[in-house]
């Protein structure tokens, strides 16, 4: 390219400079011929004039020729040269024109295309425009017409605008009436400026209740902040909540009331459910019955523990579902827990006719540390199934026990020959209310193992299931019960003692004085408060038993008066219906120790044998 291009060049300024020669060329030549011309015509007309020629003649004006040529040549070649530059001249202005034209020409075009550019861009921004304000209007619509109230103010929280709902709810017309309102009502004021300094503070939202007109909202504050940070307003958005309030409030009054309803029916029937296990429990200890009626004797005794229980896991239930559930942990003698329920469960299968077998594997400590009745409500709920479902063979019933390091290692395996249960329900039958198509006709509530279950968890054990459709079903428990130190008394009363039963209802009277008369003690009663003092001022007694709730009065005013009044000296143990109390409380009123109804023999002669001197 750059080879030929140099030969073109080349070319070019030869083709140039022999052009350039070529106009001096015919300029010379020209002269030349000029001279000829002029020498011939002066040769001519000298021989015309004077008839004859000389050299001089023919010398002449070939000298002048020959003068005159080289300035003819360089008058030719200045003019070339001129009109030479002049055609250069002419051809870059030409060239510059063009140029210009093109410059001119796409200027034009780059015009016309901004033009048309302006045009689109003008058209989206109008587009734009219109969207925005068709949005605008769209949320403004939607902020007038919610329910809620919204109210936006400036970093320094004045009132910057609000919605319709909020002038409405306030009776104003506008912001600025807002505004004047607000300075007035410094309860409401602070209603909406409520938290914004915590809002500042964390730069985050924040949320709360306010009651506006007798309307609660629900207010949410969030901070409005520009591109670089900085706070510029406060959004206030109010929920009404009025109505969820309102059902709120029932839903919680209808739970207190039914854990009222479920307190008082179970106060209500535990009394008499404690006169029937503990008046037949001393009916079968004393042996006076045999036969019919010693079974007769048992199932009454296995129906009203059976009745108890289901209470139990009623009031649990609804303890677990308002989360007030806790776990009562008291130390154990777990030999008299097994034998115990060995009893019971003998008892029970006993009911049925069906075989029983029991063992224990492996030794722990004599004490242990856990909830008794719960424990107890476990085994009672699993045994108590294995029964139900269960129409022939048995039951069996495995405890495994061995110490590891501190603890316990304890496991109940219940087995039973029955219906069993298919593997798809296996995980189901612990849902609240769940009951298997087909066994719903056995009686039962459907919620003994959900309660169970809970138990277990709260308990830090476990529970698993082993089941054979048709061929019976097989539950264990495990839990770790930590060893502990226990001074337990021996369960002889030495001496008799003076007692005074301080109770109004018949039933409890008379189970707990058949108990205290058949441990050989002498028994006092007093049916009301007064009588209670009566007696107190008349006897020589070494304890008091104390019902909590007497006709005319506490068992809390009567220990005072007898304390601080009388200047009482003589132990006094309160009788109690509800599971958990505060110790303290009993401290305050002089009571040395606290009994839980139902009254068991094992628990009263040991809470005797304190006063045995
Ligand atoms: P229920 O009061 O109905 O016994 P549970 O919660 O104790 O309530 O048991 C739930 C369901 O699990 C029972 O209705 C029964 O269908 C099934 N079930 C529980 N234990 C057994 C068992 N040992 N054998 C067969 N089915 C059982």
């Amino acid at each position: 390219m750059c080879f030929w291009g140099t030969i073109e060049q080349r070319v070019k300024l030869f083709m140039n400079w022999l052009y350039q020669r070529s106009i001096v060329c015919l300029a010379a030549i020209l002269g030349v011929f000029l001279t000829l011309f002029i020498t011939v015509v002066h040769c001519i007309v000298t021989f015309w004039f004077s008839g004859g020629i000389s050299i001089f003649d023919v010398i002449q004006p070939l000298c002048y020729g020959a003068l005159l040529t080289p300035f003819v040549v360089f008058f030719f070649s200045q003019i070339f040269s001129d009109v030479e530059k002049a055609r250069v001249q002419i051809k870059d202005m030409k060239k510059s024109l063009a140029k210009t034209y093109v410059a001119m020409i796409n200027q034009r075009d780059r015009n016309l295309t901004l033009t048309k550019d302006h045009e689109v861009l003008r058209g989206q921004k109008q587009k734009v425009e219109k969207e925005l304000e068709e949005q605008a209007t769209f949320f403004s619509a939607i902020v007038d017409l919610t329910p809620d109230i919204i109210l936006y103010r400036d970093a320094a929280g004045r009132i910057k605008g609000c919605n319709d709902n909020l002038l409405r709810l306030l009776g104003t017309k506008s912001a600025a009436q807002l505004v004047d309102v607000l300075k007035d009502d410094h309860d409401l004021d602070d209603i909406f400026a409520k938290f914004d300094d915590i809002l500042k503070q964390n730069n985050s939202d924040v949320t709360y209740e306010g009651t506006i007109n007798g309307v609660v909202y629900q207010m949410r504050k969030r901070p409005a902040v520009n591109a670089e940070g900085e706070l510029i307003g406060i959004m206030l958005y109010g929920h009404d909540i009025t109505k969820l309030k309102y059902e709120q409030d029932l839903l919680e009054k209808t739970s207190r009331d039914k854990s009222n309803f479920i307190s008082t029916l179970s106060h209500e029937l535990r009394t008499p459910l404690n006169g029937i296990v503990g008046l037949s429990d001393i009916l079968m200890q004393t042996g006076h019955f045999s036969g019919n009626d010693m079974r007769n004797l048992k199932a009454i005794n296995v129906s009203a523990v059976t009745l108890g229980n289901i209470f139990n896991d009623v009031i649990d239930l609804n303890k677990f579902e308002r989360q007030t559930f806790t776990v009562i942990y008291s130390p154990v003698n777990w030999q008299d827990f097994i034998d115990d329920f060995e009893t019971l469960s003998h008892l029970m299968t006993e009911q049925k006719n069906l075989d029983f077998s029991f063992s224990v594997e492996g030794k722990v400590e004599k004490y242990l540390l856990l909830d008794p009745t719960r424990l107890r409500q476990i085994l009672w709920n699993l045994t108590a199934n294995a029964i139900k479902f269960t129409k022939e063979g048995g039951i069996t019933i495995t405890v495994k026990q061995q110490m590891v390091g501190d603890e316990a290692d304890v496991s109940f395996t219940i087995t039973d020959t029955g219906i069993g249960i298919a593997k798809e329900e296996q995980d189901k039958i612990f849902g609240l209310y769940y009951q298997v198509e087909g066994t719903k006709q056995a009686t039962g509530t459907g919620i003994g193992l959900h309660v169970t279950k809970n138990y277990c968890e709260a308990m830090n054990g476990s529970i698993g299931i082993d089941s054979d459709l048709g061929r019976g079903s097989s539950f264990t428990v495990s839990f770790k019960f930590k060893k502990c130190e226990y001074k337990e008394e021996t369960q002889q009363i030495k001496k008799r003692l003076n007692v005074l039963l301080v109770e109004d209802v018949e039933l409890n009277i008379l189970v707990a004085k058949t108990m205290l008369e058949k441990l050989g003690n002498r028994v006092f009663v007093a049916k009301t408060g007064r009588e209670a003092i009566d007696i107190f001022a008349k006897e020589k007694l070494d304890v008091a038993l104390l019902d909590m709730q007497l006709p005319d009065m506490t068992g809390f005013d009567v220990a005072d008066t007898y304390v601080e009044k009388m200047q009482g000296k003589v132990p006094l143990i309160a009788l109690t219906a509800n599971v958990i109390n505060d110790p303290k409380e009993y401290e305050r009123h002089h009571i040395n120790g606290v009994m839980n109804k139902p009254l068991s023999l094992s628990k009263l002669v040991e809470n005797l044998q304190k006063y045995q001197g």
